[in-house]
């Protein structure tokens, strides 16, 4: 089958433990924690046994060894995970404010997040990989941008698939070129995990019935809608359609829910497992994060989510 791939950014995350009023101010810290929308994905995968290995940057310091020894415990293959030596590692500092929505300060530009790009080791591990997934804020971020594009080629071209998660958050406005790439990129998935909005973004059109029959005529296979704590819709281009309830927890972090969500229906499904089985499957693990503090503490392995889903009822 080859692994399961992802290409993108790998971070730290400072996180701050009581709500702020959305302005710096002195607060309880917790972390470092091993980060990045792409690094929290294929830990899941990991995890779940699938094959999984993954394409980034980290700098010469113990943020980077945070991330890469947390993802070979995961079981990812780190190979073409490079080590930059004149940048450091990225980092993501987040305050949750009262209304529940999150300030973050980032620095990806400027550390080695942004700096990696083709080497002998990537187009090694590009030429045995299976599955490819891309986040779309890996977009934004132009070394990234270049090793997707030749990855998804490469990938595409030898009958390999792919996942897209747009990952758009709302005030991000993408420039022409990157929204064309995008655009590019979602008719070349096979599977689609949008959030909320992100789906009637990534159809262009307005509707959700709109938006999912626009994205099957562009080519998607598989969409699988993420509803947050109410669930997640699947939709098969034959007009299946799976309604998956969210798990009754309490939330504490939501940060990674769908990263860990995406990680788990794609490992379950190229493990072999019907829709309904994988949503199960991603639906706890989604659930099961945000329970904890940080944004990957609560990914889990097999054992750990089929204890989850044995004793946790769902919403009704
Ligand atoms: P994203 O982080 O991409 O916006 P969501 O917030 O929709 O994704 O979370 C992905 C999935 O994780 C949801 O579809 C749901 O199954 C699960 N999930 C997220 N938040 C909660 C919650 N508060 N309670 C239970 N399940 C949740």
């Amino acid at each position: 089958l080859g692994p399961t791939v992802c290409v993108g950014e790998i971070l730290v995350e400072i996180v701050a433990t009581t709500v702020g009023n959305g302005f710096l101010e002195a607060q309880p810290l917790v972390g470092p924690f091993a980060s990045g929308a792409p690094a929290i994905f294929i830990s899941q995968c990991g995890r779940l046994g699938g094959q999984a290995a993954m394409v980034g940057a980290v700098g010469v310091d113990d943020f980077g060894r945070v991330n890469t020894d947390r993802l070979k415990r995961d079981g990812v293959d780190i190979s073409a995970i490079s080590i930059d030596p004149d940048y450091p590692t990225g980092s993501a500092f987040v305050r949750y404010r009262k209304d529940g929505s999150r300030d973050f300060v980032y620095n990806i530009a400027t550390s080695a997040a942004a700096r990696f790009g083709w080497s002998g080791m990537v187009a090694d591990l590009i030429d045995r990989t299976g599955h490819l997934h891309v986040m779309g804020s890996a977009l934004s971020v132009p070394s990234a941008r270049a090793v997707i594009d030749k990855a998804v080629d490469i990938v595409k071209a030898r009958g390999g698939t792919l996942s897209v998660d747009p990952n758009l958050r709302k005030e991000l406005k993408l420039d022409e070129d990157t929204e064309r790439r995008f655009a590019k990129l979602v008719a070349a998935a096979d599977l689609l995990l949008p959030s909320g909005e992100e789906l009637e973004r990534a159809a262009g059109v307005e509707g959700e019935a709109e938006a999912i029959q626009r994205l099957f005529e562009m080519g998607v296979k598989e969409i699988v809608l993420k509803r947050g704590a109410v669930g997640a819709t699947y939709f098969a281009h034959q007009g299946d359609r799976i309604d998956a309830p969210a798990f009754a927890v309490q939330e504490v972090d939501p940060t990674g829910a769908g990263d860990c969500f995406g990680g788990a229906y794609l490992t379950c499904r190229r493990l072999g497992m019907s829709p309904q089985q994988a949503l199960t499957y991603a639906s706890a693990a989604g659930a099961r994060n945000v329970t904890v503090l940080g944004p990957m503490e609560g990914a889990g392995t097999r054992g750990e989510l089929d204890a989850f889903i044995a004793s946790t009822e769902r919403r009704p």
